[in-house]
């Protein structure tokens, strides 16, 4: 299918961008990696009558690490996140979940903010900012914030943002000596938005752990915290963590909830071996 006709501006500048998303009145939509977007107006899912485009704003994109803390931009490629020494060594949970975003085309074109925004309930990203305790920097008509990642995500593909407001970055703790990174999804096909997938880090001390966050994605309409499998994961005790497992999922076309409640506990002691330095 083709896209129903619309109009394209190329922003100048983030002031820019908000200024045509404002004189739009919500008919305006940003266009980043266009890998979601782009689907969605080929499928007349979305039919907006301009693109502002912010591909080429400054300030918009890269990754720093400053005062123990990993900032990274929102036009950021994925791509350039799987290559980056930085993300490797501050950021081992999103450089485990990177390579199963999609495919190396997508992720040549594909942003982090693009991706948050976007807020898929199967995507990788929004669960590791949770799991990371992440900061969303968002810019708009009344000037800037920070949102909590775990207040970021409201409901299947609603979060935060504001019609007139632009992600603009994510910040979060970088990985210190202790921190552990665990990752797992399982997708019918590699790149494949996942059936279930959980992001996790903790603190190790030998085989003990704690401070550990666990968030599951393809689960429900936003990222899923299981702080009882966390708390239990703390105690020692990865059947005590699988079996305080509270998940409601629904049936999808991927999988029944059955099933995905089944594998959310495959993952879950995948990922516990994972955060006990077992592999
Ligand atoms: C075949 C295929 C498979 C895929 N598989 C996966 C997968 O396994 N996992 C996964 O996570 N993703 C997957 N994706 C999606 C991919 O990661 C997208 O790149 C991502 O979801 C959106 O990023 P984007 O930069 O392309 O955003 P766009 O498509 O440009 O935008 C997406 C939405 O976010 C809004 N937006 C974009 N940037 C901002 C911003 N800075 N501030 C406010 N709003 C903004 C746009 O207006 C639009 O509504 C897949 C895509 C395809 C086509």
């Amino acid at each position: 299918m083709k896209p129903a006709a619309f109009a394209y501006a190329k922003a100048r500048s983030l002031d820019d961008a908000i200024r045509l998303l404002g004189e739009h009145k919500g008919e305006a939509k940003l266009l980043a990696g266009g890998q979601s977007l782009i689907a969605t107006l080929n499928m007349r899912l979305s039919h907006p009558s301009l693109l502002v485009d912010i591909n080429g704003v400054a300030g918009l994109d890269g990754i720093s690490v400053k005062n123990g803390m990993v900032e990274i931009g929102a036009m950021t490629r994925h791509v350039t996140l799987e290559r980056s020494s930085d993300i490797a060594k501050h950021a081992p949970l999103i450089a485990q979940a990177m390579p199963h975003i999609a495919h190396p085309a997508i992720r040549n074109r594909g942003t982090i903010g693009g991706s948050l925004a976007y807020a898929d309930p199967a995507a990788e990203l929004p669960a590791c900012l949770v799991a990371l305790d992440g900061e969303i920097d968002i810019a708009g008509p009344k000037g800037k914030r920070s949102v909590r990642a775990g207040n970021f995500f409201k409901d299947l593909f609603e979060t935060a943002l504001g019609t007139y407001d632009v992600l603009t970055a994510v910040r979060f703790p970088a990985a210190g000596a202790q921190t552990r990174a665990g990752f797992a999804e399982l997708a019918r096909r590699h790149g494949d938005y996942a059936m279930v997938g959980l992001a996790a880090v903790a603190k190790a001390s030998g085989k003990s752990l704690s401070d550990v966050r666990l968030v599951y994605f393809g689960v429900g309409a936003t990222p899923v915290r299981v702080r009882k499998a966390e708390d239990a994961l703390a105690r020692g005790s990865v059947d005590d963590a699988v079996k305080a497992l509270d998940l409601d999922p629904a049936s999808d076309i991927q999988a029944t909830a059955d099933v995905k409640t089944h594998l959310a506990g495959v993952l879950l002691r995948r990922v516990a071996r994972q955060l006990l330095g077992e592999t």
